[in-house]
């Protein structure tokens, strides 16, 4: 039998205790691996082992496909009207805000972000994205078509079947979950073996919640065992995954070498930040420290590329770096800590390596660029950068920024570097000229545009990449067209005269 993890907090912001069971979550059970063997957790602050969790086998995703393949045909799937998988999802929805605190904290643990950032804004979003896809479940329909009076043409929107989804915090986790429940497939899931603890703690409410064996299952492991066999498996009718282009790349092409299975991802970034002379210099700065320091700079859609006017580039630089040097680093249940740590030691090396090529390829560190014990990194920018170093062009998933003066008034110039790079995941705007702000937008190649603000996400709002950055949209009403076979109905109501 798998363990349960249980332990007190005693933090500055969180005293509470939290119990998570630590198998894989099959058939509303959970169970141990089939090799009963375990991953270490390691909390990115102290270092410390936080837990082991169960590891995952090709075997165990083959026990859980076969789950949720039985839990389609029997219980789910069109065999329980979109009210039924409603009720659920708004059950499964309030059970994560009662719970919200010690999810936060869990999440806190293995990630390393802020724990009141978790509580505040990541659990409560996770749990309206939802509640949102719950009011969509009972409003998935297809359409009547009218073609010819002796026959009846109609299409249907049927759910796939088995999808699997990879997550790796608890706001990925709803995205997932969401439009896939809402329409009617069954899920297996694989977290992020570092961060699985959360999605843990939320299959914890999945039977509460009404939902039938089979429906959820989560297979813990490692991406080179678990994730492969996924991405291979004959049974399996999608995947959505989020995580690195270059990951990204080998799914698609161990899908395409074994069923052909639809595929949506969620990859990298570099994202480009506009700020032209007229923007509200006090406000860009907010924004632009947001969008590069938030939760360490790891934001598939961080801000890391500033294009700063020539007209307000020296006041913007002063300023932005003062706001920087504010950014507290430390533990991440202290209620004035911005910045936790980077998710691992390799994670600060990746990023360290970075930092030292832009140095050897002649950028200057115009603040920061050091780690500090305890899997910091201090928040960095760079400036003096030239368009092909690798600190302009690849993305480093850190607090790394890139400073960059453009002169051109027509924005042209600042467009094309803008979309100079493999990535369009996000870009954002800053001006008070809407017009400016508008036609800029349009110009970026990237899938989701900021005027005026950073980091702004809504359950109703699509979210996916351009470019390498990925194919498919997560929320909205988008997201949910991923997770439907349409069935073109063609009813001959004349037969017998004809
Ligand atoms: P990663 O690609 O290293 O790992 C992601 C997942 O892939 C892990 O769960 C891992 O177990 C699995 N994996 C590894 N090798 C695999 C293989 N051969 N087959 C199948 N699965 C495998 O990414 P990460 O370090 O977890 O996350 C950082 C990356 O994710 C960044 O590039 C970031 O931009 C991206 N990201 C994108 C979004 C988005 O919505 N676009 C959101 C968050 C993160």
């Amino acid at each position: 039998m798998p363990s349960i993890f249980t332990h007190k907090f005693d933090t500055a912001t969180y005293k509470g205790p939290v119990a998570v069971n630590t198998g894989l979550f099959i058939n509303n059970k959970f169970v141990d691996g089939s090799d009963k063997t375990t991953i270490d957790l390691i909390n990115p602050y102290t270092g410390q082992i936080i837990t082991k969790i169960s590891e995952g086998t090709a075997k165990d995703v083959d026990i859980a496909v076969e789950a949720a393949e039985k839990a389609y045909n029997t219980a789910w799937g069109l065999k329980a009207p979109g009210a039924a998988r409603s009720k659920c999802l708004n059950k499964l929805a309030a059970l994560m805000e009662e719970a919200a605190e010690e999810i936060a904290a869990l999440e806190t643990l293995c990630n390393g972000g802020s724990y009141l950032v978790n509580k505040g804004w990541s659990v409560p979003f996770a749990a309206d994205i939802i509640k949102y896809y719950a009011g969509w479940a009972d409003k998935i329909h297809g359409q009547v078509v009218e073609t010819d009076e002796r026959k009846l043409n109609y299409t249907r929107h049927e759910p796939i079947g088995v999808v699997v989804r990879w997550q790796s915090t608890v706001i990925m986790f709803a995205m997932k979950i969401g439009p896939a429940l809402a329409a009617g497939n069954t899920i297996v899931l694989k977290p992020s073996e570092m961060t699985p603890l959360s999605a843990l703690r939320v299959c914890m409410m999945v039977e509460e919640a009404g939902f039938p064996p089979g429906v959820l299952n989560v297979v813990t492991g490692y991406g080179t065992t678990v994730g492969a066999a996924i991405s291979s498996h004959m049974k399996i009718d999608k995947v959505a995954f989020t995580g690195s282009t270059a990951v990204g790349r080998k799914i698609m092409e161990a899908a395409a070498r074994s069923n052909l299975k639809n595929v949506t991802l969620e990859l990298g970034g570099k994202s480009p930040n506009i700020i032209f002379n007229d923007a509200d210099l006090d406000q860009a700065v907010k924004w632009a420290a947001h969008g590069i320091f938030f939760n360490q700079g790891q934001v598939c859609f961080a801000g890391s590329r500033i294009y700063v006017q020539s007209g307000i580039y020296d006041e913007f630089l002063a300023k932005f770096t003062e706001r920087t040097k504010m950014n507290k680093l430390g533990d991440p249940f202290s209620a004035d800590v911005y910045q936790g740590p980077q998710i691992s030691p390799i994670q600060a090396d990746r990023i360290m390596d970075y930092v030292n090529s832009g140095k050897e390829q002649g950028a200057k560190v115009h603040l920061g660029g050091e780690r500090q014990e305890g899997n910091f990194v201090t928040p960095t920018i760079f400036t003096e950068t030239k368009p092909n170093m690798k600190i302009v062009q690849e993305e480093i998933f850190g607090p790394v920024s890139v400073v960059i003066k453009f002169e051109d008034r027509d924005a042209t110039d600042v467009v094309r570097q803008a979309n100079d790079t493999i990535y369009g995941l996000a870009a954002a705007v800053f001006t008070q000229n809407l017009t400016q702000a508008i036609e800029v937008g349009h110009a970026l190649k990237a899938g989701t545009i900021w005027v005026n603000c950073y980091n702004e996400l809504s359950p109703g709002m699509p979210f996916g990449g351009y470019k390498q950055s990925g194919l498919g949209r997560e929320l909205g009403s988008y997201a949910l067209e991923h997770y439907v076979n349409v069935k073109a109905m063609h009813v001959n109501l004349a037969i017998k005269t004809e």
